[in-house]
């Protein structure tokens, strides 16, 4: 049976240090904050920012939320954003997505200052990221990263494959695995035969979006397995995109759905605002 990487359990324990930081920081006079905003009313979407915002809470960090209504205009939206990216008493600034259709993600993505984009969107941050050289690194595949450490795994040398390749997930993902000496495949819906891929890895990062979509026949013996997928498949019934049952029993360690990769999503996210009050701050003085 697989070790069960909870990421529960790290997302606490990070936090609970990220709580130490934010008092050091705030004798220092540092006060890092975070401005959440959501346009609209997805369902989904509100859990993640009530999720947020209580991580904030938690570890210390003062929380903005802009709960804006579905009519809102882009300009509006980009208005608010530059009102935030010059609030000093903002360190990092996101915004939830998905956008409601009238508003382009990406001019909303490039409002966004650098040095205050949290989520590692922003087209100056993509590009450290793939230097090797970043502030920020997007929550989900940080997140994905600790638990590869948790696992004891050394990822230097090992065989990785990613399946997905979208720009919050599969690409940052294999880009991280890439600087820690993975050699790195990267799978999305083109793939000639998946399973001959994925049955070569040492280390598998699920993030396609359909729920147990990897099989427990997919995975190579002693696999660690990442499952980055939420798929709600019952109003109370959350899945990965790994078939669990199957893949346990094959694998050497793999992510529960829920409580493993989501909680280490919003844990990255409080570490990167930590980052960005730290930054805004040598700015100021400067
Ligand atoms: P996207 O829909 O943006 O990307 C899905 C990727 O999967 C695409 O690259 C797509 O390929 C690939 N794909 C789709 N079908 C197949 C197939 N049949 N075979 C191989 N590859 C396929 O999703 P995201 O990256 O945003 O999210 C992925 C999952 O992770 C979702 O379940 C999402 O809810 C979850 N998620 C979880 C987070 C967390 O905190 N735990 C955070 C963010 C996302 P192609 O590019 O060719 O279309």
């Amino acid at each position: 049976m697989a070790i069960l990487l909870k990421g529960k359990e790290v997302s606490t324990r990070i936090k609970d240090e990220l709580k130490n930081e934010v008092a050091a920081l705030k004798e220092k006079g540092i006060h890092p904050g975070l401005a959440v905003i959501l346009v609209g009313e997805d369902p989904a979407s509100q859990v993640y920012v009530r999720n947020k915002k209580l991580a904030c809470e938690y570890v210390g960090i003062n929380s903005f939320e802009y709960l804006l209504p579905e009519s809102t205009t882009q300009e509006e939206l980009i208005e608010l954003i530059e009102k935030l990216n010059k609030d000093d008493t903002v360190s990092g600034i996101l915004c939830q997505l998905p956008v409601p259709k009238h508003i382009d993600e990406e001019a909303v993505i490039n409002a966004i200052a650098p040095n205050k984009d949290v989520d590692a969107f922003h087209p100056v941050n993509v590009g450290k990221i793939m230097t090797g050289n970043f502030d920020f690194v997007p929550c989900t595949p940080a997140g994905v990263m600790e638990l590869i450490d948790e696992s004891g795994i050394d990822v230097k040398g090992k065989e990785c494959v990613v399946v997905g390749r979208s720009n919050i997930v599969g690409k940052p993902m294999a880009m991280l695995l890439l600087h820690r000496h993975g050699t790195v495949t990267i799978c999305h819906s083109r793939t000639a035969d998946l399973a001959e891929k994925t049955k070569n890895a040492d280390i598998l990062v699920a993030a396609v979006g359909i729920p147990e979509f990897i099989k427990g026949d997919m995975i190579k013996p002693g696999a660690v397995v990442i499952d980055v997928g939420i798929n709600r498949i019952a109003p109370k019934k959350l899945v990965g995109d790994v078939e669990f049952e199957a893949a346990e029993k094959v694998a050497a360690a793999i992510t529960p759905v829920p409580g493993g990769v989501g909680p280490m999503t919003i844990a990255m996210l409080m570490k990167n605002t930590l980052k960005a009050a730290e930054i805004n701050h040598t700015k100021q003085e400067q």
